[in-house]
């Protein structure tokens, strides 16, 4: 399609150059101006405790609103600003705006006296720049947010790059507290032997295994994906649940907590304040 052409061009002129054809829109030039003219903005989607049904925390994804092209996709826009070079400006827009966001809500103080954590997703470039962590946590410090609320996602295949600046970076987040998923599981290629030795918190068990449960439908993956974090001592979260059968299913097997348009789809921050922040405060009056 179009955007696997584009994509194959940015990839071609390589990082940091001049993208002259189908990825042009995303080259660092382009992202610095979409930035400073609020092109971009983040949706938060709700992670929610499913044997209780309490939000837990929120995941930042980015949208660009772009002048020409309108509302593109970040499966559409990231890989080319990973081509392009211009992922790293983004990135760190998008962490701290997220922690702008999370340290909004907790200034909230929550009848229930839960905190919310936010996730937030890094691609393999950003993970593997030197002073990513440092960055995550000045941004926490600045606004006086706890870095043990933070969790940083990466995709599955991204944590299998064993770059010594990607373990830095995952080093200084976690002795800090920050916890890290690992996004998309099931669709890469982690042994469980690599599992055991990553310094990982939380696994994310992909939408695909999530989408194909039904009434007479079983998921091997799903379920062995939560009795193996179960065993190793991780968090475990079921993204993309869209039926009751589905959560009822995850409840069943004792899947900790879900992400889904069943609960809801990613809203903007006033929205997600509105239905999950003084939804909790109201509720027990
Ligand atoms: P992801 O991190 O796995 O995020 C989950 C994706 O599933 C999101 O798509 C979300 O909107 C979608 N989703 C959530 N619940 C459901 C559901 O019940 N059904 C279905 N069909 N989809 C659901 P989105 O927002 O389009 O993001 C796509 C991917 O783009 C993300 O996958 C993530 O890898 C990447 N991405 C998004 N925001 C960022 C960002 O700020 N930085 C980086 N590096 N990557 C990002
Ligand atoms: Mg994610
Ligand atoms: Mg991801
Ligand atoms: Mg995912």
């Amino acid at each position: 399609g179009r955007a696997g052409k584009a994509l194959f061009e940015a990839q071609r002129v390589g990082r940091g150059k001049v993208i002259t054809h189908g990825g042009y829109y995303a080259s660092p030039a382009a992202v610095r101006d979409g930035l400073t003219n609020g092109e971009f903005f983040l949706l938060f989607q709700p992670v929610i405790h499913l044997s209780t049904g309490a939000t837990a925390g929120a995941e930042a994804l980015v949208r660009w609103q772009h002048p020409t092209r309108g509302l593109v996709p970040p499966a559409e826009f990231i890989p080319l600003c990973e081509a392009s070079g211009s992922m790293q400006v983004l990135g760190r827009w998008v962490v701290r705006e997220s922690i702008e966001a999370a340290a909004d809500w907790a200034r909230r103080d929550r009848s229930d006296g839960q905190q919310l954590s936010i996730s937030i997703n890094a691609s393999a470039r950003e993970l593997a720049s030197a002073g990513y962590g440092d960055y995550v946590l000045d941004e926490c410090a600045t606004v006086g947010f706890p870095p043990s609320l933070v969790r940083i996602e990466v995709t599955e295949t991204d944590f299998g790059t064993d770059a010594a600046a990607v373990r830095d970076n995952i080093r200084v987040l976690r002795d800090a507290g920050v916890l890290i998923s690992m996004d998309d599981f099931g669709t890469g290629h982690s042994s469980l032997s690599r599992l055991t030795e990553i310094d990982l918190d939380v696994i994310k068990i992909d939408r695909s295994f999530v989408g194909a449960i039904d009434d007479t439908t079983d998921s091997p993956v799903a379920d062995l994906t939560i009795k193996m974090a179960a065993a190793l001592g991780l968090d475990v979260i079921a993204e993309g649940v869209e039926t009751k059968a589905q959560a009822r299913w995850l409840l069943d097997r004792g899947c900790p907590y879900v992400q889904g348009y069943l609960y809801s789809r990613p809203v903007p921050s006033d929205e997600f304040v509105a239905r999950f922040v003084e939804e909790a405060l109201t509720s027990r009056s």
